[in-house]
């Protein structure tokens, strides 16, 4: 088996140390290694954390704890949002294997990032809306909300599998643009909404939500967003940065 994909597996306000140990080893046993943590508990690092880590006492050090989302997302290209919740509105899902596939053929043009909730609460819309799909493990329909670590133990053992079956996926032409760059799109698409009166400053996030769900869902190349960029410069001059040649 190659060497491992680059897949970032993001845990998003984790709340028990013992969690966070448990997911140190839920991903080095399936041959991957690294783990994001947005704002964890200050001392997450404690006799919990590492009688739950067990053997993966280097991945739980190794954790990189971050101030914000976009921060752990940082050069990635496909974000997918794991989430306990069935058929989120406007959110494309995909299931573990779907999700799997999609990560390995991403994985080698830019880093992949898999995002996991709070315990408590799951992912908010603010953190989907820098995800291009959802992916639910179907679970019991009644009691679908999996232990923060037995959710991603699933999907890093389909990661696992997805790479020992790696039949020879085609490299993309271009690779996804990423949630950064994104972002600087609908920047530059809202000022255009704007200043065109399409889009009402009393009430602008309704429509730029469903825009964001909409661009997100397509999976926007590089090249793609530079001829989408050079569209809004064209339609509305000085609007925003013309993109890069
Ligand atoms: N009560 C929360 C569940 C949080 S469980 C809710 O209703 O959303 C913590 C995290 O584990 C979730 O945010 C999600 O990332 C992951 N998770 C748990 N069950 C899952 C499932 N069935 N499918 C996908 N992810 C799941």
């Amino acid at each position: 088996m190659s060497s491992a994909p680059d897949i970032r597996f993001v845990l998003f306000e984790p709340t028990h140390p013992g969690n966070i140990g448990s997911v140190a080893r839920a991903i080095k046993t399936m041959g991957f290694d690294q783990l994001y943590l947005v704002n964890p508990p200050p001392e997450y690092i404690c006799p919990d954390s590492r009688a739950m880590a067990s053997g993966a006492q280097d991945v739980l050090h190794g954790a990189r704890a971050v101030a914000s989302l976009p921060e752990a997302l940082e050069g990635c290209g496909l974000v997918l949002g794991a989430s306990a919740r069935h058929r989120r509105i406007g959110c494309p899902e995909v299931d573990p294997r779907e999700c799997a596939r999609q990560a390995m053929e991403n994985a080698a043009s830019k880093p992949v990032a898999l995002v996991f909730g709070p315990e408590r609460s799951g992912l908010a819309n603010e953190q989907l809306d820098l995800c291009s799909a959802i992916v639910y493990i179907p679970a019991n329909p009644d009691y679908s909300s999996l232990n923060l670590s037995q959710a991603v133990q699933i999907l890093a053992y389909e990661l696992r599998q997805q790479q020992i079956l790696e039949r020879e996926l085609p490299p993309r032409e271009s690779p996804l643009a990423g949630p950064a760059a994104m972002e600087l799109f609908y920047e530059h698409f809202e000022r255009v909404l704007l200043a065109s009166g399409f889009l009402n400053p009393q009430n602008p996030r309704h429509l730029m939500r469903r825009l964001r769900r909409l661009f997100n869902r397509a999976q926007v190349d590089e090249n793609e967003l530079n001829i989408l960029r050079g569209i809004l410069s064209a339609v509305a001059p000085g609007s925003g940065p013309r993109p890069k040649p």
